[in-house]
């Protein structure tokens, strides 16, 4: 299976992205073991040109409904796009047919911006060509017009709580969080019968709402059904991605969670809500976590990788630190790169570069600049008592030590470890040393637990490639989780369609 990803139409390229070989993380092999790059040249360059949004296809290959799931519509509601997030990273469609955009408006989610151009959810009516919105409206309306699609499902965090009375500032008939949101109360009837269980719009946003409040984490977070009449003079809404989905007979629906919770708490009302709709649509599905908040915030970060320098270099940036020195890259060239999340994208930034997570910063880089000797592509290792050939660009578990055999010509730096002659030097090369983690200076590690650290490989002054070694502890799983590699779980995702 090969995971393409495009960037905007504007600089339409087809990026097949190359395997990485990890080992030990088994989201990697949820997503079929392929990452997701943006070039940087064409990510966000001096001519301004900005990720576009990805899709990806989780097809069960058993016949159902297809939905269309879409998160980041405005860059500040972070409970939406994590949501869709997870379930492109974690879920597996078992009947039917989920699509997920999960970040449409990535440049905004990346500045936590409500939307660097205005509003992206009040241009589904007209727009002037010359908007700069303008090719990303047009690609999602093909994605939500696609005749496979049956159903349409909107992610938002909105302000309080929305109630049918005025209660108190908080919670009134003007405010939107905690609700399933209809433009009307049913699709038109000449569809009725096409459309199944979502032609009733309100009976089927009902539906959802009640099993949502059969798992409130709280009484004050009960979920409403909100009707914003929008045919009936909304000139706002009537501008909307549900309205758009809604005169082209989709069946469409907003889900908000309230901004007044915690990002996980919103993720947690968001994939509630998602799931009755599966449920209502009989799309099975396995979900890789348990529906609890700690899960939830492990789950958004789990496994997360970069890789960089022509898969010379390995990056796990779970729990990364701040700042991240000294970073091996090439001198010639733009620089390319790789994640494995679909939130997750490296922005220039002065000298550096800084590595986000949908609106978080994860870290800053800080590049050394190097020509690359591309030679070796390899080094001999014992870990834990067993030899090992680790290619570069990974990462290798180890339990209590590990040393790094001598390769002429080469010298082996293996960054926090230092080792002094009886002249009181240190040694230049530290190949041949059995290194434990009480060996290692704690502040050199790549994570803020302190137990990731860097081995880099250099011919004269030429860089041949980086590896991890990785301490942690054998950390508790999360519920669910399956139980080996499986090709079946690999997920077809295409772009720009
Ligand atoms: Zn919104």
């Amino acid at each position: 299976m090969i995971w393409v990803f495009g960037l905007s139409p504007g600089t339409l390229k087809w990026y097949k992205i190359s395997q990485l070989s990890f080992k030990g993380f088994w989201l990697l092999w949820l997503l079929g073991g392929i990452i997701l790059g943006l070039p940087m040249d064409s990510a966000f360059s001096a001519t301004g040109r900005i990720p576009g949004f990805s899709s990806y296809y989780l097809d069960s290959g058993v016949a159902g409904n297809t939905i269309l799931i879409v998160g980041g519509i405005q860059g500040d509601e972070p409970g939406g796009f994590n949501a869709a997030s997870l379930i492109v990273t974690h879920y597996k469609i078992l009947s039917g047919a989920v699509r997920v955009v999960p970040n449409l408006n990535f440049p905004s989610i990346i500045k936590r911006s409500r939307g660097l151009h205005g509003d992206l959810n009040r241009k589904f009516d007209a727009l002037n060509p010359g908007d700069p919105e303008f090719n990303t409206i047009q690609r999602i309306k093909k994605m939500i017009l696609a005749p496979q699609v049956d159903l349409v499902l909107n992610l938002h965090d909105g302000s309080g709580f929305y109630s049918k009375i005025h209660e108190d500032k908080n919670r009134h008939p003007g405010r939107w969080g905690q609700s399933i949101i209809v433009d009307q109360e049913q699709m038109p009837d000449q569809l009725a019968e096409k459309r199944g269980p979502f032609s009733q719009l309100i009976d089927a946003a009902g539906k959802s709402a009640d099993f949502v409040n059969t798992s409130l984490l709280n009484p004050g977070h009960k979920f409403h059904v909100k009707n914003t009449r929008t045919g009936q003079g909304d000139l706002e809404m009537a501008k909307s991605l549900t309205y758009f989905a809604l005169k082209n007979n989709k069946s469409a629906f907003g889900i908000e969670a309230s901004k007044s919770l915690s990002t996980a708490k919103r993720v947690y009302y968001h994939l509630l809500a998602l799931e009755a709709f599966f449920d209502q649509a009989g799309i099975r599905f396995n979900r890789r976590f348990s529906l609890t908040e700690a899960d939830i915030k492990r789950a958004m970060d789990q496994g997360i990788e970069l890789a960089l320098g022509t898969n010379r270099i390995l990056l796990t940036v779970e729990n990364v630190r701040k700042r991240l020195r000294f970073i091996p890259l090439e001198k010639e060239g733009p620089l390319a790169f790789q994640v494995n999340h679909p939130l997750m994208t490296l922005v220039q930034n002065g000298d550096g570069y800084t590595l986000f997570h949908g609106n978080r910063r994860l870290t800053r880089l800080s590049p050394q600049y190097f020509d690359y000797d591309f030679s070796l592509r390899t080094m001999e290792m014992v870990v834990d008592g067993e030899s090992r050939n680790v290619s570069f660009g990974t990462s290798v578990p180890v339990k209590h030590r590990f040393l790094v055999k001598n390769i002429p010509d080469h010298r082996v730096n293996i960054i926090g470890f230092s080792k002094k002659t009886k002249g009181n030097e240190s040694v230049k090369n530290e190949s041949g040393f059995v290194v434990r983690k009480v060996n290692f200076a704690q502040r050199f590690s790549i994570d803020k637990g302190g137990h990731i650290f860097r081995i880099e490989v250099y011919r004269a002054n030429k860089f041949n490639g980086m590896i991890l070694v990785d301490f942690r502890p054998d950390r508790k799983a999360l519920s669910n989780r399956p139980n080996g590699p499986n090709q079946s779980d690999e997920i077809n995702l295409a772009s720009n369609l």
